[in-house]
């Protein structure tokens, strides 16, 4: 292969090794084994039975269900432990697929859709949150790390990141969506 490419839209059957210099974007399934140097982010549920190697691998959270197959949790969405909302993600998404099922006599062409565009909005904001969480905890510099420290001990800035984690209210969230 003589020309770069960086985004493939369609599934990938590699035979042997698929290595990438950069950053690789999968906008379908990915088979076989890969090799990625930079980022590699895949966009879509696909089959990831790939070997995979990458610097960092996201599987951006675009969709939670596909045919039959509905995914919750870490599964749907791993997320790093900086704000401890991976479990209570987790049992957010189990209770909100428990209750639509209930209420929709497990229609699962019903359920799956509100179940998704209830859970993906909230799954996607807590995962970005926890990681801009990890970066400010980890800071190095040590006057941006004073600043942050005053900024936390002395603003509301903390109650304010932490109310819009626990106000959310999942039963008004599940009510909306079945009205
Ligand atoms: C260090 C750390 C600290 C954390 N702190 C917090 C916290 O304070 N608060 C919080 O809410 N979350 C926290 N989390 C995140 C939380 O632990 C996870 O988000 C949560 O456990 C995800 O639940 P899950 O059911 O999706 O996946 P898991 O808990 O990973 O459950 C998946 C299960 O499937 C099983 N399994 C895997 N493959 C197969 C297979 N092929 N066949 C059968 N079974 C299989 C596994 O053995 C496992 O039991 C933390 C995570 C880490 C790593």
């Amino acid at each position: 292969m003589t020309d770069p490419i960086s985004n493939i839209e369609g599934d990938i059957h590699v035979n042997g090794t698929l290595s990438c210099d950069g950053d690789l974007i999968i906008d379908g399934q990915l088979k076989g084994q890969l090799s990625v140097k930079g980022n590699l982010t895949i966009t879509k549920i696909g089959n990831v039975s790939a070997n995979t190697e990458a610097a960092k691998l996201t599987v951006a959270g675009n969709s939670m269900c596909s045919k039959n197959i509905t995914l919750l949790g870490d599964a749907a969405h791993p997320m790093v432990p900086f704000l401890g909302q991976g479990g209570c993600m987790a049992i957010e998404d189990a209770y909100t697929f428990a209750i639509l099922s209930g209420e929709l006599d497990c229609d699962f062409n019903k359920v799956q859709p509100l179940y998704e565009k209830i859970r993906l909005q909230r799954n996607n904001r807590i995962q970005s949150a926890s990681m801009l969480q990890g970066k400010l905890n980890h800071i190095k510099n040590p006057i941006a790390a004073f600043t942050r420290n005053l900024l936390m001990s002395h603003t509301l800035l903390l109650a304010m990141r932490t109310s819009k984690i626990w106000n959310y209210n999942v039963d008004e969230e599940i009510s909306k969506a079945l009205s």
